[in-house]
């Protein structure tokens, strides 16, 4: 299938062309003739599928083709992202795809000055990027009036729940016009997304694509058990014995997240943190450093790390597990890209063993472990297997494999062997049904 064969107008076609984007993907293929059709859509997909251009090449087209010209303040298509990071790089991406159209685009969010915002706003926008809370804010002091809006995109709406965003999203929801083309694109279909998306949206066609919840074939990813309070010094003697050059590093709190960094540049290391107490301008300038190569250790929190295009990295190591398992499939993407080899390594303490157990359900494998001597932890890690189980009672021992947990991590790092499959697929992610919801008794 090919883009054009999807409807798309040349100048799309050719900013495409000029991208390397020669096929669309599932959701690409399933939303952007339903979108050019003028339909709801709400869409199971997470990032990674594609979806960003699944919603914009369409919205864009329409843009361009129909409507009246912007008025000052306002604005005609609104895409709302849970995060500041996201709405920069879905803004990238609409604008790479925009380039040939006359289709003005910008993106908004907080924790930056509002005013250079509130000045942009004055011509009007035709599509704006946003972060709830600082849309409100701007909506507020009219820089911006919603009057000409004729479609809304939630980007990772359940993202933008998790994230307490419920309140703007109403605020925002009472004063769009009614009369609009509504998009609603969730990695998990919660009971209160799927009451969002019965108050937003007017039959939907509901696209779901099989999940992209697998990393790239060329990801060794292991775990390597050990108790709590010896996470930092296991990352700093693996940092050190494995001569990591470049690692993306993931810690649970914003603590965790200072607490590693000051010890790493106490130790001479050119480290950087981010994580949502850290202004914008700083957290733009560790990443950009971190690309660079000039910072060699990023630890980041989930919510700051979301939507960082990096577009390669060799080693990925989780701190922490995430508390969200499609978070650990987001984390460790962004290694082996383009058929590189790459690594992420889970340092799991006994009290993760249910967020590990969740992971290797999502992921339908069972993580190779691995203890690394002098770390073994007094706290075993229970068992888990591919269907999610935790197995609470020890087994008898085996005796040692190649690869297995007492060659120990060195040897690991040789071994080529991908994680070990699950025995059959197990999902238990929900349903997808846009169908009338039942009620509880
Ligand atoms: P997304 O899921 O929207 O965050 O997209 C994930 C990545 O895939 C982005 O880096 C896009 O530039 C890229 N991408 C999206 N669609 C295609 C396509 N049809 N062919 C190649 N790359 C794509």
């Amino acid at each position: 299938m090919t883009f054009a064969s999807l409807g798309l107008i040349d100048p799309l076609l050719r900013a495409l062309d000029a991208l390397g984007y020669t096929e669309p993907t599932a959701v690409q293929q399933q939303a952007i003739p339903a979108v050019l059709s003028g339909r709801d859509l709400m869409a199971a997909a997470q990032t990674g599928t594609g979806k960003t251009a699944g919603f914009a090449l369409p919205l864009l087209q329409r843009l361009a083709m129909d409507g009246a010209k912007v008025a000052s303040n306002s604005v005609r298509a609104l895409v709302l992202v849970p995060t500041r990071e996201l709405a920069e790089q879905v803004h990238a991406n609409i604008r790479d795809y925009a380039v040939n159209l006359p289709v003005g685009t910008y993106a908004v969010y907080g924790g930056v000055s509002i005013n250079p915002q509130m000045m942009r706003l004055r011509g009007g926008v035709d599509l704006l990027v946003a972060t709830p809370g600082r849309l409100l804010d701007l909506h507020r002091q009219n820089a911006v009036k919603f009057n000409q809006v004729e479609a809304l995109v939630l980007d990772e709406a359940d993202r933008m729940l998790d994230l307490g965003f419920a309140e703007e999203l109403r605020a925002l929801y009472a004063s769009l016009p009614e009369r609009r083309q509504t998009l609603l694109f969730s990695a998990t279909f919660s009971d209160e997304i799927r009451l969002l998306a019965g108050q937003m949206l007017d039959q939907p066609l509901s696209v779901q694509t099989s999940p992209r919840n697998v990393a790239a074939p060329t990801v060794k990813q292991a775990v390597v058990p050990v108790d709590k309070k010896r996470k930092a010094d296991l990352f700093c003697h693996l940092l050190k014995s494995r001569r990591w050059k470049q690692v993306l590093v993931f810690a649970k709190t914003r603590n965790g997240v200072d607490q590693l960094v000051e010890r790493l540049q106490g130790q001479g290391y050119a480290a950087d943190g981010i994580h949502g107490d850290r202004p914008q301008a700083t957290r733009q300038r560790a990443l950009d450093q971190f690309k660079a190569g000039e910072v060699s250790i990023l630890v980041a929190t989930d919510v700051a790390a979301r939507g960082l295009d990096i577009e390669d990295l060799p080693q990925v190591v989780n701190l922490d597990l995430p508390i969200v398992a499609e978070d650990y499939v987001h984390r460790i993407g962004r290694t082996g890209r383009a058929g590189n080899s790459g690594e992420a390594l889970s340092l799991v303490c006994a009290d993760e063993v249910e967020l590990l157990a969740a992971i290797e359900r999502l992921t339908r494998l069972t993580l190779k472990r691995i203890e690394e001597p002098g770390f073994e932890p007094e706290h075993r890690v229970p068992d888990t297997n591919a269907s999610g189980e935790v197995i609470k009672k020890p087994k008898k021992p085996k005796k040692a494999k190649v690869g297995g947990a007492k060659a120990g991590l060195g040897r690991w790092m040789e071994n080529n062997d991908p994680p070990e499959p699950a025995p059959k697929a197990v999902r238990k992610v929900p349903a997808f049904n846009t169908g009338p919801r039942k009620r509880k008794p």
